[in-house]
């Protein structure tokens, strides 16, 4: 029998070989997924036995995410704001630098009384469900290109018990039927407008980790030639359904906080700002809507 610190070390040692950046936290993580014993209780007794059947399985993983394969992706889970949502190869996997974004729209619903949250190229639906379930009597729609994407969302909108609250359109940016005006339907309107659209330049993706242009979407990554593409679309397009006074709220890239703002600044938006992640890089910017 192999117990869980061998288990442990011969684990960490192919994920190094294979320059898999975390790979001790990623072999730990692993063999809590197979065995169900926590970082804690491993320390209570690292010696403990693993069933030969589990430290198979364990193994069989390890050579997965020796692959590059993401860690989410083998085990179908990502934490996002403290909940867990599925993800799969459809939807990008939730980045922690992605909560900076949710936090200041956290802030801006602060004294808002059952907000209406427009969330566009929803992916695997985490920006808007983890607003819904923190944020009591919020509702909201979630958009994106992709059914399979939108097939995630509506699990984990059931995952997070917010489903009553949330609705999903699968749609081109604002093209589909559901953000016209047709007969006797006004727009939908909404207090904010929030997007963590594709932003990185087609020419730079090649560049990327292997976790990311391997197995991230495709089209959940490509802001196209100059990686502003969706920006200018959605504020564009997109200011129609925000509210006099409601926000526009972007994840953005390092280096795209001047060229979102402007093109804010332009549309007539006040108030734009820059906000920066844990890293203090770039990464979310704001702007709210003037009234006529
Ligand atoms: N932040 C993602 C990355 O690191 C990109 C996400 C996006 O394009 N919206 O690749």
């Amino acid at each position: 029998m192999t117990s869980l610190e061998a288990l442990l070390k011969e684990g960490t040692k192919v994920l190094e070989e294979k320059k898999i950046q975390e790979a001790r936290l990623d072999a730990w993580l692993l063999l809590e997924y197979v065995t169900g014993v926590s970082r804690a209780l491993y320390f209570a007794d690292p010696k403990k036995a693993v069933e030969e059947e589990k430290a198979e399985e364990y193994r069989k993983l390890i050579v997965l995410r020796a692959g590059h394969i993401p860690l989410q992706h083998i085990t179908h889970q990502a934490y996002f704001m403290g909940f867990e949502f599925y993800v799969d190869e459809n939807v990008l996997v939730p980045r922690q630098d992605t909560e900076t974004l949710v936090e200041k729209a956290l802030e801006i619903l602060e004294n808002q009384e059952k907000p209406r949250i427009l969330d566009m190229c929803t992916g695997s639906g985490c920006i808007l469900l983890s607003l819904l379930a923190m944020k009591e009597g919020a509702s909201g729609t979630g958009a994106d290109i992709s059914p399979l994407a939108l097939k995630v969302a509506k699990q984990n909108a059931k995952g997070l018990n917010v489903a009553d609250r949330a609705e999903f359109v699968e749609s081109d940016l604002f093209l589909s039927p559901f953000f016209a005006e047709t007969t006797g339907k006004a727009l939908p309107v909404y207090d904010i407008l929030i997007s963590n659209p594709p932003y990185i330049r087609s020419a730079v993706i090649e560049d990327l980790m292997e976790e990311v242009k391997g197995h991230d979407p495709r089209i959940a990554l490509d802001g196209h030639e100059d990686g502003l593409y969706f920006y200018r679309r959605i504020v564009s397009e997109g200011s129609a359904y925000v509210k006099e006074n409601g926000w526009m709220l972007f994840e953005i890239g390092y280096d795209q906080g001047e060229d979102v703002s402007k093109l804010l600044e332009k549309a007539g938006f006040r108030q734009v700002q820059v906000i920066q992640d844990l890293a203090g890089l770039d990464r979310v910017v704001i702007g709210q809507k003037p009234h006529r």
